[in-house]
């Protein structure tokens, strides 16, 4: 079972996915948890990606894709992935279709949670005060949505067209969302 949990910045997508790997004993890949690793090791990624991110900018196709690849190819046992904040753009979501298809495996569902925009920029902010994330700040927050808007939303139509694109209500209790989530994925 391999499932995408897709979302605008801020909108619980690591929150869900803690309790999600856990329920359903699946491989997890946030490519935005792996890039702060880099940078925290201060890899040749990490200071590639560093000023990017900190402004709130998407990182290159190539280095998000070659760092999926890579854990897929390296958890071929595992009983599935979980991927959140990947893929963030219709290439990358092409190119992720590629590394499945060469490793035999197929995107069962794409979950996306719905949270209107300006309850996410009031959750980032309180994020801010303690995530020490250097993106959680007001202006790299902006820049966060305009390029999820234009260059993440289209995603969605991509798997749209492929039917398997499931919306759950992102706004709420988190235990609530998770059980939406959990009767959505027990249906596959
Ligand atoms: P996240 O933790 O998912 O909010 O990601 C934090 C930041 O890491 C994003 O704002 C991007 O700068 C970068 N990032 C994470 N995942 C990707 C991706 N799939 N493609 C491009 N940039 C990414």
């Amino acid at each position: 079972m391999n499932i995408i949990l897709f979302g605008p910045p801020g909108a619980g997508k690591g929150t869900q996915s803690q309790q999600l790997k856990e329920k359903y004993g699946l491989i997890y890949l946030s490519t935005g948890d792996i890039l702060r690793e880099e940078m925290a090791a201060e890899t040749e990624i990490g200071k590639k990606v560093k000023d990017i991110i900190s402004k709130g900018g998407l990182v290159s196709d190539e280095i998000v894709v070659s760092i999926i690849k890579g854990r897929v190819g390296t958890n071929l046992q595992s009983t599935g992935f979980l991927f959140d904040g990947f893929p963030r753009t219709v290439r990358q979501a092409e190119m992720l279709d590629e590394i499945m298809k060469a490793f035999s495996l197929k995107i069962n569902a794409v979950y996306s949670l719905e949270v209107p925009e300006e309850i996410l920029i009031n959750r980032m902010l309180e994020r801010g005060k303690t995530s020490g994330r250097a993106d959680d700040n007001i202006d790299s927050i902006k820049h966060r949505f305009v390029e999820y808007n234009a260059k993440t939303r289209p995603v969605l139509d991509y798997y749209k067209k492929r039917g398997n694109l499931v919306g759950i209500n992102g706004v709420g209790e988190i235990s609530e969302i998770f059980n939406n989530l959990c009767k959505e994925i027990d249906k596959l």
